[in-house]
């Protein structure tokens, strides 16, 4: 039987958070055993929308090295790698640029939200690095010959034009890409704690992976509750409550029971907030746990990322060989 090869990353922009974990990162803990599992570094993808802050981007990638393993991502499982460390990928997006045109990029509806969302960065011109990114993505996925991509369903054009691109090429050159597959699974997107559709540092309604207990209360206790609520007897709706919400995630066994006290003016909102406090760090304290491990141990986590670039380079140079010999730039190769 053919063993599945699975790719996905991360770009490092800062640490995880539970949006994170129950969106991709618990996916591919279930996904690592099976098949073989790379995880990408995105530094250059990164710097698309970060090209003025490289300190930033240098500065997290030990973190969110630290956050995936922190949730059972094992590293004699996965091969992590740095994007910029493997030279095939920006060769070959540099070839499949030639494969794609301007106006199909300026279609593609992930690129455009995000150009939308980005508008600040960008003005109303955005650059030749960040329109391209998909191309990119598309070098990243082929380049490990990988043909399952674990993704939200917004990633879902970005599949679809590396599909393209690879059909493309396949047509010119001769068949040596294999078109991936999107890998939906139970991918969560998950609110903020003000309700916000996104979570993110910028607009501080996130809970990370690595947050103290004092951290985590200090945000749950400011998290959006039912207004018209206001004596504990008032009954609530715990429908327009995040911290209802959250206990969705983080009690489900009791859940329901929650709702119900709630719409029943049996229970107090501190109390509420204060348990929900408590099953997310028990949620959180063996990821916690771990990651505390890989802290003490800086060189450990050099080695893993050192390591599995290295292999990874190996698995984009095999790659390289044949696209080079269809695309006839094979020159020297007796040498
Ligand atoms: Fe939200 Fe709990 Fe208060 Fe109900 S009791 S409004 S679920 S915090």
């Amino acid at each position: 039987m053919e063993i599945k090869r699975i790719l996905t990353g991360d770009r490092p922009t800062g640490k995880l958070h539970i949006g994170h974990y129950f969106g991709s990162l618990q996916n591919r803990v279930k996904l690592q055993n099976d098949g073989k599992m790379f995880i990408e570094i995105a530094d250059v993808q990164a710097l698309t929308d970060n090209f003025n802050n490289p300190e930033k981007v240098k500065g997290n990638v030990k973190e969110v090295l630290m956050d995936q393993l922190a949730v059972g991502l094992d590293p004699n499982k996965v091969t992590f790698f740095l994007q910029s460390m493997i030279p095939e990928i920006a060769e070959l997006t540099v070839f499949y640029s030639n494969l794609v045109t301007i106006a199909r990029l300026e279609r593609n509806p992930t690129v455009k939200t995000e150009i939308a969302q980005k508008r600040e960065l960008f003005g109303e011109s955005v650059t030749y690095g960040f329109l391209g990114y998909p191309v990119s993505q598309a070098a990243d996925i082929t380049a490990f010959d990988a043909t399952i991509i674990p993704v939200g369903e917004d990633q879902l054009p970005l599949i679809e034009q590396c599909r393209e691109i690879v059909r493309k090429f396949n047509s010119i050159y001769g068949e040596v890409l294999r078109e991936p597959t999107a890998f939906l699974g139970e991918n969560k997107r998950i609110k903020g704690l003000d309700g916000n559709e996104k979570m993110g540092k910028s607009l501080g309604n996130a809970i990370y992976l690595s947050d103290s207990e004092e951290e985590i209360t200090k945000k749950v206790m400011n998290a959006v509750t039912d207004p018209a609520r206001i004596k504990k007897d008032d009954p609530g709706n715990p429908n327009i409550c995040m911290v209802a919400y959250y206990h969705n995630l983080f009690s489900k066994d009791n859940v329901k029971n929650i709702c119900e006290e709630c719409k029943q003016g049996k229970r107090g909102c501190v109390a509420c907030k204060k348990q929900l406090i408590k099953n997310i760090m028990e949620h959180l304290s063996p990821i916690q746990e771990r990651r505390h491990y890989y802290e003490e141990r800086p060189k450990e986590v050099r080695e893993i990322l050192f390591e599995g670039t290295n292999e990874a380079k190996k698995e984009a140079a095999k790659t390289m060989e044949k696209v080079k010999e269809v695309m006839k730039l094979d020159y020297f190769k007796d040498k």
